[in-house]
C-alpha cells in the first residue's frame, strides 16, 4: 500500500528568514561534527544540529552556538536535563547528577 506522507511543499516565499544562510551554518556544523559532539560518542548517523544554548534561553543561531548530536544524546539534553559543559566547540554533555559546578 502506498501512503501519502505529507503535502507537497509549496514554493518558497521571498519573505522571512533566509534558508540559504541557515543551510550554510548547517553545513559548517556538519563539517565540524562528523560524529556526535559528545565526548566518547562515535555515532555518525542521524545527527541533529542543536543549539548549545536553546533559542528559548536567548541562544543564537550562529556557528559558535551550534553542534551536532546523535538522537540519543539530543533526547538526553532536551528531555532528561543533561547539561552542556566546556567551552566553544570543546563541549561535552553530562547527566544532571554529574554537574561539575553545581549551583
Ligand atoms: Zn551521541
Amino acid at each position: 500500500m502506498r501512503s501519502t506522507l505529507y503535502p507537497r511543499p509549496t514554493s518558497r516565499s521571498a519573505s522571512g528568514s533566509s534558508p540559504r544562510r541557515s543551510a550554510r551554518r548547517e553545513r559548517a556544523a556538519e563539517a565540524r561534527y562528523p560524529t556526535c559532539g559528545v565526548r566518547g560518542c562515535a555515532n555518525d548517523r542521524f545527527l541533529q544540529t542543536d543549539h548549545v544554548v536553546a533559542l528559548a534561553d536567548g541562544g543564537l543561531t550562529e556557528d559558535g552556538n551550534l553542534w551536532r548530536l546523535c538522537t540519543f544524546h539530543h533526547d538526553k539534553k532536551t528531555y532528561a536535563g543533561w547539561k552542556v559543559v566546556g567551552t566553544t566547540h570543546n563541549w561535552n554533555l553530562v547527566p544532571p547528577d554529574n554537574d561539575p559546578d553545581p549551583p
